[in-house]
């Protein structure tokens, strides 16, 4: 199979890394020779990659809040639901409209959302967590396959929050963003950064490699490409400021080192500071994409 970025066929192994969370398996990072695009090799098939999901702490993001990591990961929440509607706000000029999340969770974001006056469609694939959004929210959530009847130029943003390195199959998913969004509507990406100061720091440990659940690495310049083809423009590119101490931390955890906690919050501080002038070094980045107009394309 041809690259996703570019549709070469020459690869090289970077390295390879461990499945931490999970299955305690490793899989190949391969980079593409002609765009430089990495993605991990080899991941388990659609129908398999299920029981990859099978951790507490993937479902996670319960409401205990007795640990300090628990109360500092729910008072991230927090700030981190204000500043994605912030950032929908600036992205879209508007203060209301309709808004659809893929991969939506167990609801948090379509449900802020809602309360700030949005009419908000959540996409997801876990029944479980569809559930806890019905009933928890009364946000309406539907199955992936039902994102095809949606109707056309109905959106005026389309999020999706560390999600499209999850999907097998991206170029569907944005031919469908393509189609509901409306001509000036916007696409909200968030991605992990392989180029980031932490990533370049922890090397094949870097948390946020996360194999084989995240298929694709995008970075900056491929996502731009990859969305070019797609028939997008590539707008201005935002950071998500906390992830760098939440993915160190947990790099720490998953070498095994003691207090993780600590360490990844002061890892992450030193180097934040250290890359305050290097343009999109931060540990996860926010795409913004609007639809090519027909002249441009
Ligand atoms: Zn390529």
């Amino acid at each position: 199979m041809g690259c996703l970025v570019c549709g070469e066929t020459e690869f090289t192994d970077l390295f390879a890394t461990k499945d931490h969370l999970v299955s305690g398996e490793s899989f190949f990072v391969r980079r593409c020779t002609a765009c430089s695009f990495t993605f991990t090799a080899d991941p388990p098939a659609e129908e398999e990659i299920g029981r990859y999901y099978l951790s507490e702490e993937y479902i996670s993001h319960s409401d205990k809040k007795q640990t300090l990591t628990e109360r500092l990961y729910h008072l991230a929440r927090r700030y981190m639901l204000g500043r994605k509607h912030r950032m929908v706000t600036a992205v879209t000029h508007r203060e209301s409209g309709t808004l659809l999340d893929i991969g939506s969770g167990t609801g948090y974001f379509a449900s802020f959302m809602n309360k700030k006056g949005w009419e908000v469609t959540g996409i997801e694939l876990n029944a479980q967590a569809r559930n806890d959004s019905v009933t928890r929210f009364g946000i309406s959530v539907l199955p992936p396959a039902e994102i095809k009847a949606i109707p056309d130029r109905s959106a005026d943003c389309i999020t999706f929050w560390h999600v499209l390195e999850h999907l097998h199959d991206p170029v569907m998913w944005m031919r469908e963003v393509k189609r509901i969004l409306k001509d000036d509507g916007k696409c909200i990406i968030a991605l992990p950064n392989p180029d980031s100061a932490d990533a370049r720091w922890f090397g094949d440990r870097w948390a946020a490699l996360d194999v084989p659940r995240h298929l694709w690495h995008f970075t900056p310049a491929t996502l731009s490409r990859f969305a070019g083809n797609q028939g997008f423009k590539s707008g201005r590119i935002r950071a998500l400021p906390l992830d760098i101490f939440y993915i160190s931390a947990m790099s720490y955890r998953n070498i095994g080192c003691r207090l993780p906690l600590f360490r990844g919050i002061l890892t992450g501080t030193l180097l934040t500071i250290a890359s305050i002038l290097r343009k999109n070094s931060a540990s996860s980045l926010i795409y913004e994409l609007s639809k090519q107009a027909a002249r441009d394309l």
